[in-house]
This record gives C-alpha cells, sequence and structure tokens, in this order.
C-alpha cells in the first residue's frame, strides 16, 4: 500500500507536469493561443479603471467594425456604423435563433460549434472562433488561481446535460484522463442515483468537483453525514444556476472547502467568477456587462438592479454584442479587499421565472424559499408552483412525517405570498428531476402560459 506522503508527492507532480505542459501541448494542438491569453489576463487583473476602460474601448471598436463589415445582419440592424455603443439595439436569444442562417460565419475559417440545451425551449446554435475559446480557457484557469488551484488538480465534473455526455467518446476519456479530470454524467436525481454518484467521487477523490448546485445539495441530502466527509475537496465550482446564500452556507459547512461561484452562457461566454473574498469579478478584459431596465433598455446606473445584457469582445464570426441573457443583476464600483481590480457584479439573481408573486403582485426570488426551507431540515426536496395568483402548490419529499411541521410551514408560506392566496402542502416520498433541465424548486406557470 503507498503511503499518504508518497501519494500527494505524485499527485502534486502530476497537476504540474499538466498545468506546465500538458494542458499547454494540448491548447497549442487544438489552435487555441490560451497561454499568451492567461499571461495577458495575469497582469489585466491588476490595471488601472482607466487603463482598463481603454483596452475595452479598443477590442470594441475593432469588433463592432469587423462586425459592420461582415454581417449582413447586423448591418441592416443598425442601419449605420454605431458612433455610440448605446444605440446599439439589445439582442436576445429569441432573435438570434430566428436568424440564426445569417449569423451563421464560414466554417473553414476554423470556428467551432455549439449549442444550448434549449432548457427555455428551442436549442440555439452558436458559433465561436479559436480565440474566443482561448479566452475563455485563460480566464477560467487565471480564476483558479486566485484560489491556489491550478489546471491539473484533480478535477470531478457532474453534470446533467446531455449536450456534454453524448459525446464523450474514449478519446474524451483518454484527453481528460492526461488532464486530470472526469465527467460524471447524471441523468436522473433520486436516491439511487444520489448514492452511485457519490460512492463513485469518493472512489475518484477530486481536489475540485465542479456542478450544479441544486446536484450537489442532492447529492449531500441523500447521503449520510459520515460518508460525506470521506470527501476531500479543497474547493466547489458551481455553475449554470444560481448559488443561493443558503446553498452556498450548507454547502460549505458540509464539504468544508470554499464554494465557489461562477457565472457565463454557452452562447456569450465566461462572464464571472466569484474570488476568495466572494465577489463576482467581471472577466472584464474580454467581457462588456450593462445592466438596463427591463422595460425601456435604458442603461441603469451602478447600484440599480436591472437585465444583464453582455457583449463578448473575442465574438469575431458569431458577434455577441449587447446581448439579453436572461439574468437579473447589479454592477457595484466597489473595489475588493482580494487585490484584484476587475469590476464586480454585485448581485446577480437568476432569470426572470425564478420569481413568484404575492398577492400585492410583488416578486418574491426564489431565494426566500430557500431561506424558510432551510428553517426545515426534515424536507429533503421541495418544489412551489404557482398555479395562479391565487393558487401555489408546495410539494414536498420529508425524511419523516412532516405532521408535526405542516401547520408552521404553512404559515410561513402564507405569510410570504399573503392570505388571500390558496396554498395547498402535498408531501410524497421523492421527486424526481430531470437532470438534464436545470433544476429549478420554484415555477411559475403564469409567465410559462404567457411565454406560450
Ligand atoms: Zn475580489
Amino acid at each position: 500500500m503507498q503511503s499518504l506522503a508518497g501519494m500527494s508527492w505524485r499527485s502534486a507532480l502530476r497537476e504540474k507536469m499538466v498545468a506546465r505542459f500538458f494542458f499547454p501541448l494540448h491548447e497549442c494542438l487544438k489552435g487555441h493561443p490560451t497561454t499568451y491569453w492567461l499571461k495577458i489576463f495575469q497582469q489585466a487583473q491588476y490595471w488601472s479603471k482607466d487603463r482598463l476602460k481603454d483596452w475595452q474601448q479598443q477590442q470594441l471598436r475593432n469588433l463592432l467594425a469587423d462586425t459592420y463589415q461582415h454581417h449582413a445582419f447586423y448591418r441592416t440592424l443598425w442601419n449605420h456604423l454605431p458612433g455610440d455603443f448605446y444605440e446599439i439595439p439589445v439582442v436576445n436569444k429569441q432573435l438570434l435563433q430566428m436568424h440564426a442562417h445569417a449569423l451563421k460565419p464560414p466554417l473553414n475559417l476554423g470556428f467551432q460549434t455549439g449549442y444550448t440545451s434549449g432548457s427555455s425551449g428551442t436549442p440555439l446554435f452558436y458559433y465561436q472562433s479559436q480565440h474566443r475559446i482561448a479566452r475563455d480557457v485563460a480566464a477560467k484557469w487565471r480564476c483558479l488561481q486566485w484560489f491556489d488551484l491550478d489546471m491539473g488538480s484533480r478535477e470531478a465534473v457532474v453534470w446533467g446535460s446531455p449536450l456534454e455526455w453524448q459525446r464523450y467518446t474514449w478519446l474524451h476519456r483518454l484527453r481528460d484522463r492526461a488532464m486530470n479530470t472526469r465527467l460524471f454524467p447524471v441523468m436522473q436525481i433520486d436516491q439511487q442515483n444520489m448514492h452511485t454518484l457519490f460512492g463513485n467521487l469518493v472512489q475518484y477523490q477530486p481536489e475540485i468537483l465542479m456542478s450544479y448546485p441544486s446536484v450537489l445539495e442532492q447529492v449531500i441530502k441523500l447521503n449520510s453525514h459520515n460518508n460525506i466527509k470521506k470527501l476531500r475537496l479543497k474547493a466547489v465550482l458551481t455553475t449554470a444556476e444560481e448559488l443561493l446564500p443558503h446553498t452556498q452556507k450548507f454547502l460549505e459547512k458540509t464539504l468544508r472547502c470554499p464554494v465557489i461561484n461562477s457565472y457565463g452562457a454557452r452562447e456569450a461566454g465566461f462572464i464571472a467568477q466569484a474570488c476568495p473574498q466572494g465577489n463576482l469579478h467581471i472577466m472584464a478584459e474580454n467581457m462588456l456587462v450593462e445592466i438596463i431596465q427591463p422595460e425601456t433598455d435604458n442603461v441603469l446606473p451602478l447600484g440599480h438592479l436591472g437585465d444583464i445584457v453582455v457583449t463578448n469582445l473575442s465574438s469575431y464570426g458569431y458577434p455577441i454584442i449587447r446581448y439579453r441573457t436572461g439574468d437579473v443583476g447589479m454592477l457595484s464600483e466597489e473595489l475588493c479587499a482580494c487585490g484584484i481590480q476587475l469590476p464586480i457584479l454585485k448581485k446577480l439573481e437568476g432569470r426572470n421565472t425564478d420569481f413568484l408573486v404575492d398577492e400585492k403582485n410583488k416578486k418574491i426570488h426564489r431565494a426566500q424559499f430557500s431561506a424558510i426551507f432551510s428553517l426545515f431540515p426534515m424536507v429533503n426536496q421541495f418544489k412551489i408552483i404557482q398555479h395562479t395568483a391565487r393558487r401555489i402548490e408546495v410539494l414536498c419529499a420529508p425524511k419523516h412525517c412532516l405532521s408535526e411541521n405542516m401547520h408552521q410551514l404553512k404559515e410561513k408560506m402564507q405569510h410570504c405570498f399573503g392570505e388571500t392566496v390558496e396554498i395547498t402542502i402535498l408531501t410524497c416520498d421523492a421527486l424526481v428531476y430531470d437532470a438534464k433541465i436545470k433544476h429549478r424548486f420554484v415555477e411559475n406557470r403564469m409567465l410559462l402560459r404567457e411565454s406560450v
């Protein structure tokens, strides 16, 4: 049997080999200038505000000129080469879907195709140049270094999207093995699958675990406390869903490591990641983030909550310019104690559909329900469905009988929605989620009906 000291020496050597040799070679063979961008981003994160702004303006001018010259779709949409950036109309996923054919870049120039999962309806096909991919990967690499981690740190990726695991061939497995990473597909979130997944993770012993926060929460809740201690993680990276404060606290306490929030969209790119201080820093060398008023599209000042609109400064060929991500957020001017000068996305509140409404039509964010259910640890899973403005259904899967706490739970929910709203609480053995779709524990069926 190998000693732990021997193991950690070997694993440290392996990490170094991947970070210094295998990964740069892999990127080079794929034609991605990732190491070039990593060096730039390592310096740029300490640039002054003015220097960063100059850099962004230069990158933006080049992107706008190229887009206007090569894309008939944008020439028509803009009417003229915009002198004022804020004159450019905001675009969204539906518009890009509608004009998919016109937006297709010449594939012989080395563009890679991708598509979004279509969890909100139709999938969107998008295209990325080698430079855009390299900048995204370099930015993620830089962010790992904020936590003394590196490419090559043993990583487990727990993913529900079929986009990854349907294309996960023996070649990918071989590549991932060399890079010290492994994909763990999860099809359905139920007791049996979560037990099997946890057993596989303990056997693999990753240092970094990357997944949806809702999946991780279920992995922990459906496995015993003693078993959880068998995982010795250095960090958890969450993405694809909003990381709610209560979920973050719960994961950090049980997994005994930092839980790092990151924010991005497949079609738009890597937008922001939390630093060791917990602030979401925007990848501002490559991404312009604005907050706009949802109804008028007017830009809101710092400190105001509104729709997030992004411009990917390396999105040549398939431009992402003033693209509404569908998420709600707020920018802040404050400086972070971590020393990184990149601007901060102070609030990130998920999709508009993450809100339910009370009797006075006031929005209630799903974080509020997460906080309520934290007071009922006997509930493993829950889902709140708003059928109408006056009818709410709460589905609960408790560990044991909820009868003693039922009254208290109903009282809390009633307080949230108002006395005139009819609330029905139903219990069942387990809620089975489809992991292909981002797990949403609130469902606003009124909004769904409106969008049909
Ligand atoms: Zn920071």
